[in-house]
């Protein structure tokens, strides 16, 4: 049966490309060089163990039994036992090593995808699905330990004994080794490559079926309340039972192959055993050769078998380490496309924040989220965004707290441009608020001391008070240090916000940029975080994407954004003298109702 992972078509990669991928790996286990040599010193030591058996079971027999002399006997029996002891000790310490520095080399590699992910940017995040992220960090990783670990080891320990047995095998007697290897040779080259083809193409299907079953179980899990509420579960089954099944097929499909091919291996086996007893016993009884020497030649056989079927299988697993490399290796060189400027310089402590005729494409989209939008916000300024749905207002945020950069256009605060201030300065200066902070396992403090690590509990505290919060959060029994368990579960959705903001007011942000809750809280919680938000924002710039009208009558001004473009901007009292879209849009908010954009669906 094969390892399995991810997806197949990009498994396949051609000769070139592995090797590059395998020598670059060997950049990356430099650190762990000398316990890797210790360890393949040691693979040499057990090599020479396994082979010494067979030489004083002919010294025995030979010298000991055949010539009547005990002391002989008595130093072969002697030898023997030495050997054992001796490889038994030799393959601990290997075993240590080489799982010393695959453990060590594996725990460098995923620090070091991980900060590479935690360095993307949102555009990546995009492109990029978590769960495929996700196998890149486990399935790919634990591909590449078996190679270092096994692989390696396998590779020069079979490669090693098969050299070393043909030498000895060649030293006792080379008409029984030629007689070997023109018996063997032909029948094992034929049936490995043959065994290589077959087995690639299976073990590329298995791969794709695990990740077809994977991702059909997982949207079976994440998606079970749709699924219940609609009463699908008989669908979602029956598609789960398609795909597992195929998945079986496969797995039996690779089963054979590897049967017939390793039943061979096991049949050219005995039949050499089978022609060496009976070719040597005919040439012991001729006197050419001596009975020590076929005793010793049986044995050695299976030192010949066992390296062809090992190195056969390393194949695949140097081909599944290189594919996973592979993809490694692409996350690891993939640059942020918000990068830090080389030579960054300090963003003012105030300033006005500019976007200057920006537009913006989402990655594999052709049609601009927004189209030259000009649009300035000054220090206190508070600009509500506000739009049908689609229209691009969460964009326009997200290019103005730098999340993205503009296709065309810049943004500046303070006259800089965004793009050469350091991102810690930039991230100090503009917060971004989202309409569900996310939490993390730990306690109300820990959440909130995500925004700023230095940060006291006297100042956690201060925050919470500067957005008047801090009460209800020290009802709980254990106060600030309750647990939020996973995802925030303890929390309510009003809390949760409350979390999200102090957070914000921790930082204590020139700009915030907000992107209004659509989510409706009860009354009570609702007035409770409108009172924290208005207090967060007092004596601060703020963009916020507006969805109620009440948010909107309390900005000094309103950016209506429509297809993309800036189509109307001023107070609400000379937007509505317009008449336009933005009159058209208040009024269905007074009125409660769906807003219905006259152009959408063009
Ligand atoms: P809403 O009020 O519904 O949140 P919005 O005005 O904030 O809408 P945006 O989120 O800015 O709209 O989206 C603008 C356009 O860009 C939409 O057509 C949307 O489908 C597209 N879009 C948004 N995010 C992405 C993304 N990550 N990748 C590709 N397209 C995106």
């Amino acid at each position: 049966m094969f390892a399995a992972g991810a997806i197949a078509e990009e498994d396949k990669l051609d000769r070139a490309e592995t090797g590059r991928v395998l020598r670059r790996s060997l950049q990356f286990a430099q650190p762990y060089r000398r316990t890797i040599w210790w360890a393949i010193a040691l693979v040499c030591l057990s090599t020479m163990c396994t082979l010494a058996g067979p030489v004083l079971v002919k010294f025995g027999l030979d010298h000991g039994i055949g010539s009547g002399s005990a002391r002989a006997l008595n130093v072969a029996v002697a030898g023997y036992v030495v050997v054992v002891i001796v490889a038994y000790f030799v393959g601990r310490s290997q075993y240590l090593a080489i799982n010393r520095a695959g453990e060590g080399f594996l725990r460098d590699l995923r620090v070091t995808v991980f900060d590479k992910l935690q360095a993307q940017s949102m555009a990546y995040f995009d492109r990029n699905k978590a769960g495929v992220l996700v196998s890149r960090m486990t399935a790919d990783i634990e591909s590449m330990g078996e190679l270092i670990q096994w692989g390696l080891l396998q590779f020069v320990g079979a490669g090693l004994l098969l050299v070393m047995t043909l030498i000895l095998m060649t030293a006792m007697s080379w008409q029984l080794t030629l007689m070997v290897v023109l018996f063997v040779a032909p029948v094992l080259g034929v049936a490995s490559i043959r065994f290589q083809r077959q087995s690639n193409a299976a073990y590329l299907d298995v791969r794709e079926r695990v990740g077809t079953n994977l991702s059909n179980l997982q949207e079976g899990i994440t998606g079970v309340r749709v699924i219940q509420a609609y009463g699908r579960e008989t669908e979602q089954e029956r598609r789960f039972v398609v795909t597992n099944r195929a998945l079986y097929r496969s797995h039996l499909h690779s089963v054979k192959i590897s049967t017939w091919y390793f039943g061979l291996v096991e049949w050219s086996g005995i039949m050499s055993i089978a022609l060496i007893v009976g070719v040597g016993g005919f040439l012991v009884h001729h006197g050419s050769v001596k009975f020590g020497t076929v005793a010793a030649f049986v044995l050695l056989l299976a030192n010949l078998f066992d390296p062809v079927q090992q190195l056969s299988q390393l194949y695949n697993t140097v081909q599944s380490a290189a594919a996973s490399l592979h993809k490694l290796y692409a996350l690891m060189d993939a640059e942020p496309d918000v990068a830090e400027h080389p030579r960054p310089v300090q963003l003012p402590l105030e300033g006005e924040l500019v976007a200057h005729a920006v537009t913006f494409a989402y990655d594999g989209t052709e049609r601009p989220a927004l189209h030259d939008v000009s649009l300035g916000v000054k220090p206190g300024e508070r600009v509500a965004l506000v739009g049908p749905t689609g229209a691009g207002k969460s964009t326009l945020a997200k290019l103005l707290s730098r999340l993205y950069d503009p296709t065309s256009g810049y943004v500046s605060y303070g006259d800089v441009d965004v793009r050469l201030a350091s991102l810690a300065s930039l991230r100090e200066r503009v917060v971004v608020v989202p309409q569900e902070g996310f939490l993390f396992g730990g306690t109300i403090m820990d959440n909130i001391r995500i925004a700023r690590p230095a940060a006291t509990d006297n100042d956690v505290a201060a925050a919470l008070v500067a957005i008047g919060a801090l009460e209800r959060f020290q009802e709980f029994p254990e106060g600030l240090d309750t647990e939020v368990r996973e995802r925030g579960s303890r929390l309510s959705a009003g809390e949760r916000q409350l979390v999200s903001l102090a957070r914000a007011a921790l930082v204590d942000p020139a700009v915030l940029v907000l992107d209004e809750a659509t989510s409706n809280l009860d009354p009570g919680t609702e007035a409770v975080v409108e009172q924290a938000l208005e207090r967060l924002m007092t004596g601060r710039s703020v963009i916020v994407v507006a969805h109620r009208l009440s948010t909107v009558q309390r900005a000094d001004r309103i950016a209506v954004i429509d297809h993309a473009r800036l189509v109307e901007i001023g107070t609400h009292d000379e937007l509505m003298a317009l008449g336009g879209k933005y009159h058209a849009l208040a009024s269905a908010w007074a009125r409660s109702q769906p807003v219905v954009d006259p152009s959408a669906g063009r």
